[in-house]
């Protein structure tokens, strides 16, 4: 077949055999991103679809492919309660944000223009903007997120820079959160540099610890930040349901990009989920996710300090669900994986090369902390430990 000259970017990540074998029930992945399926409202979910089915043939209908207005009404009382002052008509129902993603790219990215990142960033996010051909510039990011002297001096060095992509808090993977100070210089260079920002932000709630800092969105100026939330992480991915929030005629072309892509969102889920809004209290279903995520994370990093070599170090996140290890210099975190965590201590992680935009750096390893039970967590991190040792 002869594809067209963008699918050369659309390749399976390096790393996806190693992968694999965290479906093998003898291993303990660490692996994995998923919320734990324990947490997902079952009962509720099931009374609001009964509901709907027994009675709403609308909710299998076409409906509007900016979304079902009583859902973005919710989202929209959702984010003014989180500083964000727009209405429903500023919001845009997209499935989960890694449609965002996509849209986003499309919206403002030829081949060979940049995206800049984080350095790690989300591999996610790498796999959507990829087919639109851009080269990535990463910036410097440590335990306050994006250093913004680097994003300075690699947005001086990047001409066709045209999409910045971050994600301020609990950054997948490294957990690492966006400081204040920082994100008032992001939002000022984006409106130097004539910037859109994508402001992923599908954690935001899932915060333990730690001071709740202002969105990208409600800092911005000049209507340059798309921002993109998302249900998969307080209620349940499979949904498939998140939002875009962007200005006039950027929200309005992301509504048309999406209207050519599917259409719209399922009615039926975007039907259930406004239902189990108003039906029930989600903020106090955050708040079990909340305390139970907590644990987990206490749990990891209390090994991790106990356990593992002194020369192994971690990020400490306030929220989210992922820790990020920085082995020595010189350490191989795939070698490891293929020649002793998987065969020997039969634990397995995310080598940290996979999300690296650019120069992989092979001494880190991504862990997620939610989707184990506790006795999972400590046998997988204290075989791994040994082994290292
Ligand atoms: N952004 C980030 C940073 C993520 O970690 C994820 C999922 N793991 C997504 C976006 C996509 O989430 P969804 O499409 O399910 O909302």
């Amino acid at each position: 077949m002869k594809y067209a000259d963008r699918v050369r970017r659309v390749v399976p990540s390096a790393i996806r055999d190693l992968l694999r074998h965290g479906a093998d029930p003898r291993i303990i992945s660490f692996g994995g991103g998923y919320p734990d399926p324990a947490l997902f409202p079952m009962a509720e979910l099931r009374a609001v679809y009964d509901e709907l089915l027994a009675g709403n043939p609308l909710s299998l209908q076409y409906c509007p492919s900016d979304g079902l207005p009583e859902l973005r009404e919710h989202v929209a009382k959702r984010l003014a309660a989180d500083g964000i002052d727009r209405g429903a008509d500023d919001v845009l129902i997209i499935q989960g944000a890694q449609q965002g993603l996509d849209l986003a790219g499309k919206l403002v990215l030829n081949p060979g223009d940049t995206v800049v990142t984080e350095n790690p960033t989300f591999l996610g996010a790498l796999i959507a903007f990829n087919p639109f051909e851009p080269d990535y510039a990463p910036v410097r990011t440590d335990e306050s997120g994006m250093d913004t002297d680097d994003l300075a001096r690699v947005l001086a060095g990047s001409p066709r820079a045209r999409l910045l992509y971050t994600v301020p808090e609990f950054q997948n993977p490294t957990g690492v959160t966006m400081s204040l100070e920082r994100r008032r210089r992001l939002i000022e260079l984006a409106n130097e540099y004539d910037l859109l920002v994508v402001e992923d932000t599908p954690y935001r709630a899932l915060r333990y610890d730690g001071e709740h800092l202002p969105t990208l969105k409600s800092l911005d100026t000049e209507g340059r930040v798309v921002h993109l939330g998302s249900f998969s992480k307080i209620l349940a991915p499979g949904m498939r349901l998140g939002w875009a929030v962007a200005d006039g005629d950027v929200l309005e072309k992301l509504g048309l990009l999406k209207l050519a892509a599917d259409t719209q969102c399922s009615t039926l889920n975007m039907a259930a989920v406004s239902l189990y809004l108003d039906r029930y209290d989600i903020d106090a279903h955050i708040v079990t996710m909340r305390d139970a995520y907590r644990h987990k994370r206490d749990l990891m990093l209390g090994i991790l300090d106990d356990a593992f070599p002194g020369t192994v170090r971690h990020t400490t996140p306030q929220g989210g669900l992922f820790t990020w290890l920085t082995f020595p210099s010189g350490f191989d975190t795939v070698a490891f994986m293929r020649d002793v965590a998987l065969p020997e201590a039969r634990v397995a992680y995310v080598p940290g090369t996979t999300f690296f935009p650019t120069e992989p750096e092979h001494n880190h390893a991504r862990l997620n902390f939610s989707g184990l039970p506790d006795d999972r967590i400590n046998d997988g991190l204290t075989r791994l430990a040994a082994h290292l040792r």
